[in-house]
């Protein structure tokens, strides 16, 4: 039977992207050798990593406009501190909308003075805050744009003064819009880009260099940038798969095109949560993610057998977070609109049968 991969992170890749990458671990291009087992510093694995920097920034539209791509490790959790220990000089604002913008104040909060602008934390993160004032001096703005554990998503961004920093782990490349409104961004590879293992950093060149500390070598930009993500040896496979990914996104007509395909899945789903009486959203109507749809029965016994309809049907990884609770249907670039169709169609017999 076939699956229906609604896992929020590690999550769905395209088929062919997973096809290629497998099939490199046995063998890259003819040359004999797997993927794997090449040096980093050899010229098939420089030019895999120049078309993924070169790639990422042709998708959001920033190629040669003062940016540079990077590929480093440890996740997003690592660029919590790391865009702290690089830009915090005296104080950061941060707009806490859910668990990892929490986490990312956390880091912060050991290089400097830390603003908390604004929070959604009263109601369990089911909103974007709007009413916030930015103060005038910040070293920069925090905000995460999809809150990828409560189901929101900013449908605009905040205008500011402030250089602006986002983590975009869970959705990087869903959507078109103005990514030179931002200074930095990063996103773990493993929702919308590729294996866990490496993260994507873009960074303004200008806005680094400017604070007085030391940087340990490993979390300078300055210094990844000035090696092209290869200071240490990088996570090949993450990249090279994550590279097979953003071919497979501009195949499919680029983040423009993909955008409206997640909108059409994000429409179907809320569309069935606000019309069926066995189900309701958790997320405030106008704040809901086009990446993660955050949802719960009505009647909360119905749960067995909600869960025994998703599971006949191949639905696999809908359980919501431990701090929500319900469903949630993550809809990442590669998920079809056919799953999202048999996840409705779940909900459909829920509500005509019991
Ligand atoms: C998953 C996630 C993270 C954590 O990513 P790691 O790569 O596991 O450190 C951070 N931010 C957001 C928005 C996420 O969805």
């Amino acid at each position: 039977m076939q699956l229906h991969n609604f896992s929020a992170g590690p999550s769905i890749l395209p088929k062919e992207v997973m096809h290629q990458a497998a099939e490199a671990v046995k063998e890259l291009d003819n040359s004999k050798l797997s993927l794997i087992e090449i040096s980093h510093r050899s010229k098939a694995f420089i030019d895999i990593m120049d078309e993924a920097c070169e790639r990422a920034l042709k998708l959001t539209g920033l190629k040669d406009k003062g940016y540079k791509a990077l590929f480093v490790q440890g996740g997003a959790s690592l660029q919590f501190l790391m865009a702290a220990y690089n830009l915090l000089e005296k104080k950061a604002g941060y707009l806490n909308t859910g668990t990892w913008s929490d986490k990312a104040i956390k880091e912060a909060k050991l290089f400097g003075e830390v603003i908390e602008v604004s929070s959604s934390k009263d109601k369990n993160y089911n909103y974007i805050p709007k009413d916030f004032t930015v103060p005038s001096d910040l070293d920069y703005l925090h905000l995460t744009t999809n809150n990828t554990i409560f189901g929101t998503q900013y449908k605009s961004i905040p205008e500011t003064n402030a250089p602006l920093v986002a983590d975009m782990s869970s959705d990087i490349f869903s959507r078109a819009f103005d990514y030179s409104k931002f200074d930095l961004f990063y996103a773990g590879a493993q929702k919308n880009m590729g294996p866990a293992g490496t993260t994507l950093v873009i960074v303004k060149e200008s806005i680094l260099g400017k604070v007085s500390r030391m940087i340990p070598s490993m979390l300078d930009y300055k210094i990844q940038a000035s090696k092209d993500s290869m200071f240490n040896t990088p996570p090949v496979f993450a990249v090279y798969t994550s590279m097979l990914n953003m071919r497979w996104i501009e195949a499919q007509g680029g983040i423009e095109a993909l955008g409206i395909k997640n909108g059409t899945k994000a429409t179907l789903i809320y569309g069935e949560i606000d019309r069926n009486s066995k189900f309701e959203g958790f997320a405030n109507k106008e704040d809901r993610s086009d990446m993660n749809a955050t949802f719960n029965l009505t009647d909360p016994s119905l749960a067995d057998a909600f869960d025994g309809l998703c599971q006949a049907a191949g639905i696999s990884g809908l359980k919501g977070h431990r701090s929500v609770g319900g469903y949630r249907a993550s809809m990442y670039n590669a998920l079809p609109i056919d799953s999202v169709e048999i996840l409705v169609d779940c909900m459909q017999t829920l509500e005509k049968n019991y």
